[in-house]
């Protein structure tokens, strides 16, 4: 028998990734992936297209999602899992994600269009080929770099984060900040479980520490290009916590070439505790 493997964490063409729901199932099958779950930002509108196809290659598919919220001025991305994908509350929320997200690109080209860096809203939509999930896609910050680089106000993605973009760009706007209790809250409302998602990633001692005393049922420990003592690390805390461990790569195609579908996982006794307890609460 092949290794069970499942990623856990990828992008589609939902939000910021350049791979459509059904190609990333027709990709995860090809690689040899057991399990994938799709977790796009704010948006769980690939599961429409992708869960079809999953069934057909024999992919277990585990619904999925990150959420965006902010915490003491700073961005935190929260991981939903094994929740019902006919959630009211989950969906509703979802919604309100996306008008957070169209009012804070108005008022992120607001201010490029100050700094003589003018990009309208429909080039964003064009940041990426057409395709049949492109009616569900939710424009970011990463569609906006990529009309940047297009229109050749920069030269890279990273550049446009650096000077821009990024949380320190002079053109960064937070947007409405929803808290990370309500996001855990909705996620258990609506039968799922939810995870700090990569916490390597926070970079304040003092933001980590609280985290790990709210309502999260556990934490991404296996990730893109952890290292083997971080993923030790946050193994160790989950252990003593007694919360899930989940991971993945993170994957977002073109935008970050770097990273490849499945190159982080977890295995089939991890991914069956999420199976499970999205089978009982489906
Ligand atoms: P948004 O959800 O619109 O705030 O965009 C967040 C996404 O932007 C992240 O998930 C990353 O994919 C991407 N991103 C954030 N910071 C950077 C960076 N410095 N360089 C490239 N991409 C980034
Ligand atoms: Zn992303
Ligand atoms: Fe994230
Ligand atoms: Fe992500």
């Amino acid at each position: 028998m092949p290794e069970f493997r499942a990623d856990l964490h990828c992008h589609t063409t939902c939000s910021d990734g350049t791979t459509s729901p059904e190609e990333i199932v027709r990709m995860a099958a090809s690689i040899g992936l057991s399990g994938l779950s799709i977790t796009d930002h704010d948006s769980i509108n690939a599961y429409e297209i992708a869960a079809p196809v999953a069934q057909e290659l024999g992919i277990r598919l585990l619904p999925g999602v990150e959420f965006s919220s902010i915490f003491r001025e700073t961005s935190i991305h929260i991981l939903g899992y094994g929740f019902s994908l006919k959630s009211l509350p989950l969906r509703t929320f979802c919604q309100r994600h996306l008008e957070r997200r169209k009012n804070r690109n108005q008022a992120i080209l607001e201010r490029l269009k100050k700094e003589g860096m003018a990009v309208s809203e429909h080039e964003l939509a064009d940041a990426k080929p057409l395709d049949a999930s492109h009616r569900h896609h939710t424009p970011g910050r990463p569609h906006i770099a990529l009309a940047m680089v297009k229109k050749g106000y920069v030269k890279t993605i990273q550049e446009a984060f650096y000077k821009y973009l990024g949380e320190k760009g002079t053109c960064y706007v937070p947007g409405e900040p929803f808290s990370i209790e309500e996001t855990i809250e909705i996620i258990h409302q609506s039968g799922g479980i939810a995870i700090i998602a990569h916490p390597h990633l926070i970079e304040k001692r003092s933001i980590k520490k609280q985290l790990l005393s709210m309502a999260f049922d556990g934490l991404e420990a296996y990730y893109a290009k952890f290292p083997p003592w971080e993923e030790k690390k946050w193994v160790q805390i989950a252990e003593e916590k007694g919360w899930l461990i989940t991971g993945g790569s993170d994957f977002h195609g073109e935008h970050k070439p770097y990273i490849t579908l499945g190159c982080a996982w977890v295995n089939e006794e991890i991914f069956n505790r999420l199976w499970l307890h999205y089978k009982q609460h489906e």
